[in-house]
């Protein structure tokens, strides 16, 4: 059994995309609007500004009080879309509850859309066709290849059909040949269901709901869950006890959690490339 290691994947990553902007002399630049005064966020969007520093991109926050308009928000979007030195625009959910998040975020012009939320960047990975995908479900991926796990013909048993996870995830292992089995809190019979799974991505946010009786022998389970308990950050499996059935597990934290502000600082680099040949 191995552990997959996403913070040593991670870093690998923003070595590449720091080489990568210094031989290429790429002037990029992410600008993040954080409106509101979530705790969380600021500690996402503080992991971003690092990532930014560290691979040679400039970050501008745009730190929005919690009255701010919807208005104001997508008039700041629409500036940001239309300054050429921007690169790529990130609006940091979640936003105050008079703020409809999917329209504001669906202003952003889809070359610039580094989460991968736009109607433009969906109708892309539906399609199979190049645009920016989002960064969970790309770092789920970029996990599995590193690590040269198979996808193509493998039975995927995905748990969870949020917006943010799940289902770009059917397209994007759909895309990769996966034959591909989605699971949600309707589902009848899920142990049964993920008992066939090759690859078994959980995206649900439940701690122990992924037990080993669930657990094909020999299977890779991707743990996306987040959830405290107890003060400490726990995922959907229960990692000790289905550890030893899998070929490859991801830990909770230190898996797929590292691999998305990876997949920010690489959708930048793709990004700028959409500008200049998109
Ligand atoms: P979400 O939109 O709330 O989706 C959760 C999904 O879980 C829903 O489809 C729901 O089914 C399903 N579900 C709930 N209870 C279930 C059960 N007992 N059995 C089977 N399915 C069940 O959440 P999300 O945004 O996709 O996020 C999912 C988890 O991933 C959360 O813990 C989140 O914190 C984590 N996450 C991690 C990262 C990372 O970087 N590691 C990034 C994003 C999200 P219904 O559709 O039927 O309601």
């Amino acid at each position: 059994m191995t552990i997959i290691d996403g913070k040593k994947i991670k870093d690998k990553i923003l070595g590449e995309v720091k080489d990568k902007i210094e031989k290429k002399n790429l002037e990029l630049k992410l600008a993040i609007i954080l409106v509101g005064d979530n705790d969380a966020s600021k500690i996402y969007v503080s992991n971003k500004e690092k990532a930014c520093e560290y691979v040679g991109i400039k970050c501008d926050k745009y730190l929005l009080d919690s009255s701010t308009s919807q208005e104001d928000v997508i008039n700041l979007i629409d500036k940001l879309n239309n300054d050429d030195e921007v690169t790529g625009i990130i609006l940091q959910s979640p936003v105050p509850s008079h703020i409809d998040f999917d329209k504001c975020a669906g202003t952003i012009k889809y070359y610039k859309d580094v989460d991968g939320f736009t109607r433009d960047n969906i109708y892309n990975l539906y399609m199979n066709k190049e645009g920016l995908v989002p960064c969970t479900v790309k770092g789920i991926i970029r996990l599995l290849d590193e690590y040269k796990i198979e996808i193509e013909g493998k039975h995927v048993v995905i748990i969870g059909r949020g917006n943010i996870v799940g289902k770009p995830l059917i397209h994007a292992m759909m895309n990769r040949n996966a034959t591909v089995t989605v699971c949600h809190s309707k589902t009848k019979n899920l142990e049964e269901l993920c008992r066939t799974a090759d690859i078994l991505v959980s995206a649900v946010g439940r701690p122990n709901l992924i037990t080993k009786e669930m657990i094909k022998e020999g299977a890779v389970v991707i743990d996306v869950g987040i959830s405290r308990v107890d003060n400490k950050v726990v995922g959907d499996t229960s990692f000790d006890e289905i550890k030893d059935k899998c070929t490859f597990i991801t830990p909770v934290p230190g898996g797929v959690g590292p691999m998305t502000v990876a997949m920010i600082m690489e959708n930048l680099l793709t990004a700028e490339d959409l500008k200049n040949n998109g």
